[in-house]
């Protein structure tokens, strides 16, 4: 009688929206099935915006891995809060998704799921699945999140009112000032959903993070140390990173890396405040422009909508441009200079970043600090200038600071009074970071964080986070 030939195991994925935490989702899940062998079924959270459609239609997608969209929802702007709009896109879904995964063929065994998307959760009891949790930001934020429920129950009043950092064990103390705002009010809706989803986590049998133990070494010491985890209910944490998108075979038409082509080694600095969630204000974005060319330095600024839609002046918004044309947000002498001088370059909306990031001609990154950007411009050795808009970009920041020593970042007297960083500051940290010795001693630094990114995930260098991802894997074949 001949044996049944076993089945490879099935993993389940649910992201939430968000560019942010859809691109690692699929790059997890092109790794599973491309290196480790896995079946995958993604659920792919529904969006018109044209950079996810570029985005799946440049997709090769590998045999075993299959997406499913999701429906659209009538979701309007019920909350500003990023987490509030991310948890309750997924709990809308979630009928969906149960029916789906009860008329499938081959149901999977394992879940994974986004840290807004624990409420999924559920569909894994449902089916008796092994429930994992896949952490798109890094250790110490982790830590941090898994902490707050503990610290909810010990502090009485505000964040905001605290004097001293918050000490969360294993980490170097939080600042207040490093929160998201949401932070402020324990009662809105982001601080709510954070908490709850922070109080699922430990449903997981584990949880995968976008990071590599070279990256966080205390973190990770003090993760594995029984002590840490007997202070936070979290459970086993794996680095599995970094994860980011492989650059794409791109035509080359495409106008931004045509135009690097035509300049000398880390002569460029990248500019991009990342893939949605907040932007600059309209005021800001001004100073901003005149602070690059004040500075003398080449540029490549990915521009989006100001955040407050401001007209500043009938000269900066012309209504004839989309949402995403830089006509329509800046002056129009700034842009007619600079296409003049050829010292920099304004796209609208979305640019390919990473095939950015990864071209000799790019020597800084001016950030929003949001992860997967900083792994990138780890990964392509690209010293940064942080400049954390909000979520856990602060905290990023400070990783990139004081921790890492890659970055140096911008300081906004009143980032929540809504002041302005001024040009000449501009000017000064872009100089800073792209001439002289400190931006070689940022940029030699980072180039250090890039081998260990590079070795981390090496399949034949066995490197940590690749053997991570394969023992969890032989656990689920078992
Ligand atoms: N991204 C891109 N082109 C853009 C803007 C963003 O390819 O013009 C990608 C970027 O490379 C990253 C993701 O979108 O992979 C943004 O994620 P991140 O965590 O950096 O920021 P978020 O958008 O979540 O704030």
């Amino acid at each position: 009688m001949g044996s049944l030939k076993p089945q490879k195991p099935h993993v389940a994925m649910i992201p939430t929206p968000g560019m942010g935490h859809l691109i690692p989702f699929l790059q997890l899940a092109k790794c599973l099935v491309s290196i480790h062998g896995v079946q995958v079924t993604l659920f792919v959270p529904a969006s018109e915006t044209s950079a996810l459609q570029t985005l799946l239609s440049s997709l090769h997608l590998p045999g075993g891995l299959t997406l499913i969209n999701l429906p659209t929802l009538p979701i309007s702007d019920m909350d500003t809060d990023l987490p509030v709009h991310l948890s309750i896109t997924v709990r809308e879904s979630l009928t969906f998704i149960r029916s789906s995964i009860a008329t499938s063929a081959h149901p999977p065994t394992v879940l994974i799921v986004d840290m807004f998307a624990t409420d999924a959760f559920d569909v894994g009891d449902a089916f008796n699945m092994t429930k994992y949790l896949f952490f798109t930001s890094n250790a110490k934020v982790l830590t941090f999140i898994g902490y707050l429920p503990r610290f909810d129950q010990e502090i009485a009043g505000e964040f905001a009112e605290l004097t001293e950092p918050i000490p969360v064990p294993g980490c170097k103390p939080v600042r207040v000032d490093d929160l998201d705002d949401y932070f402020r009010d324990r009662k809105s809706g982001g601080y709510r959903f954070l908490l709850h989803h922070a109080r699922r986590f430990n449903e997981a049998t584990g949880i995968l993070v976008n990071t590599f133990e070279d990256l966080e070494p205390q973190m990770f010491s003090a993760l594995k140390d029984g002590k840490l985890l007997e202070q936070i209910p979290l459970p086993p944490v794996h680095a599995v990173g970094p994860i980011i998108r492989n650059p794409a075979p791109l035509s080359s038409e495409n106008e931004c890396l045509t135009w690097l082509d035509k300049h000398p080694p880390d002569s460029v600095l990248f500019v991009s405040f990342g893939g949605g969630g907040r932007s600059l204000s309209a005021e800001q974005m001004v100073e901003l422009a005149m602070g690059l060319e004040l500075s003398r330095q080449r540029f490549l600024w990915v521009v989006r909508p100001p955040q407050d839609k401001v007209v500043i002046s009938a000269n900066y918004v012309a209504e004839s441009g989309g949402p995403n044309d830089p006509n329509g947000y800046l002056p129009e002498e700034f842009l007619r200079r600079i296409k003049g001088k050829g010292v920099g370059m304004v796209v609208g909306g979305w640019a390919p970043q990473v095939e950015i990031l990864g071209h000799a001609a790019v020597g800084g990154f001016l950030s929003h600090c949001g992860w997967n950007s900083t792994l990138e411009s780890i990964v392509h050795g690209v010293p940064v200038i942080a400049w954390p808009l909000h979520a856990e970009q602060k905290m990023n920041a400070v990783m990139l600071t004081e921790d890492l020593g890659v970055a140096v970042r911008v300081k906004i007297a009143s980032e929540r009074g809504g002041a302005v960083m001024g040009r000449e500051e501009i000017e000064r940290m872009v100089r800073l970071v792209m001439e002289g010795n400190q931006g070689k001693a940022l940029r030699s630094r980072m180039k250090q964080l890039t081998d260990g990114a590079v070795s981390s995930v090496s399949e034949g260098g066995g490197g940590s986070s690749y053997c991570s991802l394969a023992q969890l894997i032989k656990k689920w074949k078992l």
